[in-house]
């Protein structure tokens, strides 16, 4: 895994869905501040994220009228 030291820790965080970011209890951004992880490293692993969940479709949300349907048959 490309970001397997910041994935090894997002277990370990506090909320299950952290995001990395403001969360407390955040294990990820504890690493940082210890420096253990490098700033920037965790920067460009939650503009990957956020481009991941950009190409999730959606039903509902800011982005829901953008869906692009996949042809089945
Ligand atoms: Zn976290």
């Amino acid at each position: 895994m490309l970001f397997s030291d910041i994935t090894e820790l997002a277990p370990l965080c506090r909320f299950r869905d952290c995001t990395h970011a403001h969360e407390p209890g955040c294990l990820v951004q504890a690493a940082v501040k210890s420096g253990t992880l490098a700033a920037d490293r965790l920067e460009r692993w939650r503009s990957l994220l956020a481009e991941n969940r950009d190409r999730t479709p959606v039903i509902s949300g800011p982005r829901g009228n953008k869906i692009v349907r996949k042809k089945k048959y």
